[in-house]
């Protein structure tokens, strides 16, 4: 029975490299049949602003396995990135980049290189909520949950069991974000134990991304946050060698996207020259998926045999390691000719089928109590003086709120600040209940009064326990 599969040719070199793609599947005989769809810039063009037509939803939610070309994004306001939408649309929470170097056909700095970087696709700085708050401040939330983290780490576990892998290495920044990257490694060390016949290790993630490009080869699979695996998975891709073999498998519950790392080349659209590779492995990534190990390994280990063999695009011929430069359609047809052969001297490729990798989250009844607030205040009054601020807000507290702590960019200023500190127009002022809950009628009351005093409220963060842990970072001296 064959599998249906949607495909989107994408722009600039999308279409040489689809093409030369689907042809060596459809040589190694692998069942598929293809649903085309128009995404991207000639959907731009009809004055659709994602790039995607309610056709192409259909067919993506339908057949629930995309092999994507790269998309030219326009410039100009309004327009929204195609992969951006559909990782978003379609909840696709994991990013899956395997990174090897094939040293020494194609050169590569690490020669030992051979990793995956599996990275949370949905959440951290990504949710795209920033705000202005003062005229001199502005920020962004940094949004972690619990089953975002515990269905990234499950599934970076899940796949290291389905690809034989040994080690799984996460990467945080947990000793400065104590709550959010704080959970994620939590998360991480409560899953590893479940898998005990797989290694498992954790890096604050400025050493890690140093040991990562100075010694990629110590790494197996490395699951961390959004934003770090985005610049991760960008490193990584580089020191292996070729941007232009870097793929990538967009992976969620319902529906997964596979996809070269680059994007559409313009400067070299039509001139079939463009490596197909970085697509090509992105299509055995999606054969796997489907259940097509045989026919991912054959078209893998023939591919390996042409790079052996010299048979180079353009972007990789090397005079000393290449033995002919060609151009997309004869490498293409290089690989066909090598189906069935193996390389002799890169380790050859055996796919296993797994069964699809399923993840679960738990959820656990917590119980949440209200203790105080932060208030965060846009102050810029009487010389920015943090103790003129504290006797302001002393006026202002309540019988069950009181004023313990203000900072300024998370810097201690009352009480027992130091002249040094550089101070900005936004003060973050924590209240403090002495019982172990209140009710939220006296943060409104406490606000009330404050606002009363001439102050400005820019944003409020209650302060809660949860099973009497405190849920928020806590100030310097408290
Ligand atoms: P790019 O990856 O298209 O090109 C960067 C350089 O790499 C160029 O010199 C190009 O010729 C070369 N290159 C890229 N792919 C190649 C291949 N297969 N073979 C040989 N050489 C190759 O990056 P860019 O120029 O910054 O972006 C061009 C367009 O692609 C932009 O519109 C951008 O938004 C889009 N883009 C799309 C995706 C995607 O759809 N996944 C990813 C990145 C960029």
């Amino acid at each position: 029975m064959s599998v249906r599969v949607v495909v989107a040719e994408g722009d600039g070199v999308g279409p040489e490299i689809t093409r030369a793609v689907l042809k060596i599947i459809r040589a190694a005989e692998a069942p598929i049949e293809w649903e085309p769809i128009r995404v991207g810039q000639a959907i731009y063009e009809q004055g659709n602003t994602s790039g995607v037509p309610a056709d192409a939803w259909g067919a993506i939610r339908r057949h629930g396995v995309l092999l994507k070309g790269p998309i030219t994004t326009p410039q100009g306001k309004g327009f929204k990135s195609v992969n951006v939408t559909i990782r978003k649309a379609l909840n696709l929470f994991a990013n899956v980049r395997p990174c090897k170097a094939y040293a020494p056909f194609v050169a590569s700095p690490h020669p030992g290189m051979n990793l995956v970087i599996v990275r949370e696709n949905e959440e951290d700085l990504y949710a795209g909520i920033e705000h202005r708050q003062t005229p001199e401040v502005r920020q962004v939330l940094k949004l972690v949950t619990r089953p975002g983290c515990e269905k990234i780490i499950r599934y970076a576990f899940e796949y290291a069991r389905a690809y034989g892998r040994r080690k799984v290495s996460c990467m945080t920044k947990d000793n400065i974000m104590k709550q959010t990257d704080g959970l994620f490694h939590q998360v991480f060390d409560e899953v590893a134990a479940e898998y005990p016949e797989i290694e498992a290790n954790h890096f604050i993630i400025d050493i890690g991304a140093a040991r990562l490009a100075a010694s990629p080869e110590i790494f197996d699979v490395i699951v961390t946050l959004n934003l770090y695996g985005d610049i991760l998975s960008d490193i990584a891709a580089q020191i292996a060698g070729s941007v232009g073999f870097a793929s990538s498998a967009n992976v969620g519950e319902q529906v997964s996207m596979f996809e070269a790392v680059h994007g559409s080349a313009p400067d070299i659209a039509g001139r079939g020259i463009a490596n197909p590779s970085g697509l090509l492995i992105a299509a055995t990534q999606l054969l796997v998926h489907v259940g097509l190990s045989e026919q991912a390994s054959v078209i893998k280990n023939a591919w390996l045999r042409t790079l052996e063999d010299g048979i180079h695009t353009p972007d990789v011929h090397r005079e000393a390691i290449s033995s002919r430069k060609v151009g997309t359609d004869d490498f293409a047809e290089a690989i066909i000719e090598r189906l069935g052969s193996e390389p002799r001297v890169l380790e050859p490729v055996r796919y296993r089928t797994t069964r699809p990798i399923q993840v679960s989250y738990r959820t656990t009844p917590t119980e949440q109590r209200l203790v105080g607030v932060d208030v965060f205040l846009g102050w810029d009054q009487e010389g920015r003086d943090p103790n003129v601020l504290a006797e302001h807000l002393h006026r202002a507290s309540t019988d069950t709120l009181r004023l313990g702590l203000i900072t300024n960019r998370g810097v201690k200023v009352y009480p027992d600040g130091l002249p040094e500190t550089f101070r900005t127009d936004h003060w973050r002022c924590r209240f403090k209940a002495e019982a172990d809950e209140i009710p939220y009628a006296r943060v409104i009351e406490l606000l009330q009064r404050i606002d009363q005093a001439g102050l400005r409220v820019i944003k409020t963060e209650n302060l809660y326990t949860f099973d009497g842990s405190p849920g928020f970072s806590l100030g310097q001296g408290e």
